[in-house]
């Protein structure tokens, strides 16, 4: 089982969502990492920027040791929790109004789970 945590933005606000990205990352001390890899093919620019949320590698590091799979909500460890508020707020204040929010579990015995995206931020 692994946790992946993301946000997605237009193509079109790349660079904000970069420059949102950066400020979330410096404000809340979690990774930020974008992801647009395939800007170098025309039809691939239009593609969503993808923003991985992280402590660093998967977000199964913002787990809680006694977080359980099985549950419909997963617990965060509590200073995890703090920065990743800290962090979308500050994605909210600074990256552009069209976004979407996004976790899916994977490695699992029945496969990924469809992904749930949070809406509002
Ligand atoms: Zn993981």
């Amino acid at each position: 089982m692994c946790l992946e945590m993301w946000i997605e933005g237009d193509a079109s606000a790349a660079e904000q969502l970069a420059s949102a990205a950066d400020l979330a990352a410096k404000e809340s001390g979690l990774h930020f990492t974008r992801r647009h890899p395939l800007v170098r093919w025309p039809w691939a620019r239009e593609k969503p920027v993808v923003i991985y949320v992280s402590a660093g590698g998967c977000a199964c590091s913002l787990l809680s040791d006694d977080a359980d799979c099985g549950d419909e909500y997963w617990a965060l460890e509590p200073k995890a929790a703090d920065q990743l508020g800290i962090g979308l707020v500050a994605f909210a204040q600074h990256g552009p109004d069209k976004r979407r929010i996004f976790d899916r579990e994977t490695g699992d015995a029945t496969g990924p789970r469809d992904r749930d995206e949070v809406d509002g931020l």
